[in-house]
């Protein structure tokens, strides 16, 4: 017996969010990108503005002293070296008939994402006739878009989480 569609397997009942390997530990330890103690408090990024205060990147309240070192944070380092570190393909029938609501969905979670943490940003966006391509600068914006069109459109949801999860690849068919 075949199966035209190839899909689903046992590995993702209808409707259900298959997670493959361990769950998201936030330990940038071992991202290249990431390297722990590589800033200096208050080094604000060239490209973005964002500047790197607590151990972390976060768009700046007040501006940056003059004096300030000037880096690229991990997101516009990324970007200028075409490295996404998410992947999101979206494909299927309900992509098909409501594509520019799901790509609005998509965009707003991406939006809503980069206003609190500027190293979570959408890089490109490729639409193809039967598929739309998403690449990101870090591994929760993927997912983040697409639990937000399970819920809202249902359809198939796989995560698999790259070596150390520096990097995720998320599909979901609509
Ligand atoms: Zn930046």
């Amino acid at each position: 017996m075949t199966n035209a569609r190839g899909v689903p397997t046992p590995l993702t009942p209808p409707g259900g969010i298959h997670r493959f390997g361990r769950r998201i530990l936030d330990d940038p330890a071992h991202d290249p990108y990431r390297a722990s103690g590589k800033w200096a408090a208050g080094t604000q990024c060239s490209g973005c503005g964002a500047q790197f205060m607590h151990g972390h990147w976060a768009w700046q309240k007040n501006p940056a002293p003059a004096a300030s070192s000037k880096h690229l944070c991990p997101a516009c380092q990324r970007v200028h070296d075409h490295q996404p570190a998410g992947y999101l393909t979206l494909d299927g029938p309900t992509l098909s008939t409501h594509r520019d609501e799901i790509l609005a969905l998509a965009r707003h979670e991406a939006a809503r994402a980069s206003a609190d943490h500027p190293l979570q940003r959408v890089m490109d966006i490729i639409e193809h006739e039967d598929r739309v391509e998403i690449t990101t600068t870090d591994i929760h914006v993927p997912p983040r878009i697409g639990q937000a069109l399970h819920r809202a459109h249902h359809g198939e949801l796989a995560i698999s989480y790259g070596h150390d999860e520096i990097s995720v690849r998320v599909h979901w068919t609509g």
